[in-house]
C-alpha cells in the first residue's frame, strides 16, 4: 500500500517542498494529500499581494531551481536579477511551476481541525469531513497571522494598512496613527501615513528604532525600507513622524490618547494551529506547537515549515527567525533527509 504524506497548508514553504519531494526525492506525487481551504498560493497572494518585495528576484529565482524547479527564460527575465517584484508576482510564479507536477496528488479544498497520531498512523480532521486514508507523515506550514496588540483604541489591521489604496479608505487628513513596529513593513505603512496626510506615533522596541542590512545587521532592512527609515531619522518624514520607545509608558500612553487608530506591525502569532494529539494527549501549548527549529519535527512524523515553523539562527548570542522564501527552500532541503530516509523505510 502507498503510504501518505499530508501537506496542511499550501503557501510558499509547501509548495517548495512539494517540488522538493516529488523532483529530488522522488515521492510519487499520488501520495501526496494537499489540504487548504484556498489552494490559491497562501499569504503572499492573498494578504500582501501588492506588497514590494524585500528579497530580490535573484535570490526567488535561486531558492526556484534549488528545490528542482525549471521557470522558462520569458520568466525568469521578468524583472532585472537585482530588482524587487510585488510578492504575488513570486507567489503566482511558484504557484504554476508546481502545478504540472501535482496533477495527480489528491487536493482536499478544506481546513484540518485536529490531527491524531493513533497505532503509527495520523488520522486528520477537517472542518467538513474527515480524511479516511490513513497518513503516514503530515507536514504542517499554515503560515501565521499578524500579531495584534489590545490597544484599546481601533485598529486597522496590517493586510490593510500596507496597501496605500486600502488605507485611504480608514483615514481622512490630520488623523494620528499610533504605529507599533519600525522594521520593513511598519516603515512601509509610515510612509503611507504620510502620503495620507496623517501624523504617527512609530512605537518601536529595542535599543535603537531602526537596523540597516546595508550595515551588516542581519536581518536588517534594506531598499525602499531603508530609504524610509533614513528620512524618519533624520527629520521624522517633515516632522509627521515622531519615534517612541515601547518602554517610554508614558510617551506610549500618551500617543494612543490621541491617536485615532493604532496599527500594529509588529511580528506574527502563530497559535492558530490545528489540535495536535500523540496517543490521545493534546500537545498544542498557548503559544501553539512546540517544534525543534533545527529539523522541523514536532511530533513522530509531524513536520513543520515556513513562517510558523521557521529555521533559526543565532548571530552575536541573538536568535533570528529566517523568514524568506530562499530560507525556507535551504532549510527543507538540508532537513529532508531525515524525512526521506523514514519514507525509504516505510514504503514499499
Ligand atoms: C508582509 C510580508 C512580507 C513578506 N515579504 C517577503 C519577501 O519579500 N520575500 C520573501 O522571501 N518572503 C517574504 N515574506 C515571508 C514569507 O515568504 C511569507 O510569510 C509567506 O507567506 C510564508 O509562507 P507559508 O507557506 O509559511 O505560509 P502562508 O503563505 O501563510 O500559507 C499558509 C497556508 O496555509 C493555509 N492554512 C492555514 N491553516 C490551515 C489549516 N488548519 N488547514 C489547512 N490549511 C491551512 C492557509 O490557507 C494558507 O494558504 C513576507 C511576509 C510578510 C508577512
Amino acid at each position: 500500500m502507498s503510504r501518505k504524506i499530508a501537506l496542511i497548508g499550501w503557501g510558499v514553504a509547501h509548495m517548495l517542498f512539494a517540488a522538493h519531494l516529488i523532483i529530488q526525492q522522488g515521492i510519487n506525487p499520488q501520495q501526496l494529500i494537499i489540504i487548504d481551504t484556498f489552494q490559491d498560493g497562501g499569504a503572499l497572494q492573498r494578504s500582501w499581494a501588492t506588497v514590494c518585495s524585500n528579497t530580490t528576484y535573484q535570490q526567488f529565482l535561486t531558492a526556484v531551481e534549488q528545490v528542482g524547479l525549471q521557470l522558462s527564460i520569458h520568466d525568469k527575465q521578468l524583472y532585472p536579477a537585482d530588482s524587487q517584484t510585488p510578492l504575488y508576482i513570486l507567489c503566482q510564479l511558484l504557484h504554476n511551476a508546481i502545478k504540472p507536477y501535482i496533477v495527480r496528488s489528491e487536493k482536499i479544498y478544506d481546513s484540518v481541525e485536529s490531527l491524531h497520531l493513533e497505532n503509527n498512523n495520523w488520522q486528520i480532521i477537517c472542518k467538513n469531513r474527515q480524511i479516511q486514508s490513513a497518513v503516514d507523515i503530515c507536514s504542517l506550514a499554515p503560515g501565521a497571522d499578524p500579531r495584534v496588540l489590545q490597544t484599546g483604541i481601533p485598529q486597522i489591521p496590517l493586510s490593510a494598512a500596507i496597501n496605500a489604496n486600502i488605507l485611504h479608505t480608514y483615514l481622512s487628513p490630520n488623523k494620528h496613527i499610533a504605529l507599533f513596529g519600525s522594521a520593513h513593513s511598519a516603515t512601509l505603512i509610515a510612509q503611507n501615513l504620510v502620503m495620507a496626510k496623517c501624523t504617527v506615533s512609530m512605537i518601536y522596541l529595542g535599543e535603537k528604532p531602526f537596523f540597516y542590512a546595508s550595515e551588516g545587521a542581519y536581518d536588517g532592512i534594506k531598499h525602499e525600507a531603508e530609504h524610509i527609515a533614513r528620512q524618519i531619522s533624520v527629520d521624522g518624514m517633515g516632522g509627521a513622524v515622531q519615534l517612541i520607545n515601547y518602554n517610554e509608558t508614558l510617551d506610549v500612553h500618551n500617543a494612543l490618547l490621541k491617536a485615532d487608530y493604532s496599527i500594529c506591525a509588529c511580528g506574527f502569532d502563530t497559535s492558530n494551529v490545528p489540535k495536535v494529539y500523540v496517543n490521545k494527549e493534546l500537545i498544542n501549548t498557548k503559544k501553539g506547537l512546540k517544534y525543534n527549529p533545527a529539523n522541523g519535527e514536532i511530533a513522530p512524523r509531524l513536520y513543520g515549515w515556513g513562517i510558523c515553523f521557521p529555521s533559526i539562527s543565532i548571530i552575536d548570542g541573538k536568535s533570528y527567525m529566517d523568514v524568506s522564501i530562499p530560507a525556507f527552500a535551504s532549510h527543507i532541503i538540508a532537513q529532508t533527509q531525515q524525512i526521506s530516509s523514514l519514507l525509504s523505510v516505510r514504503l514499499e
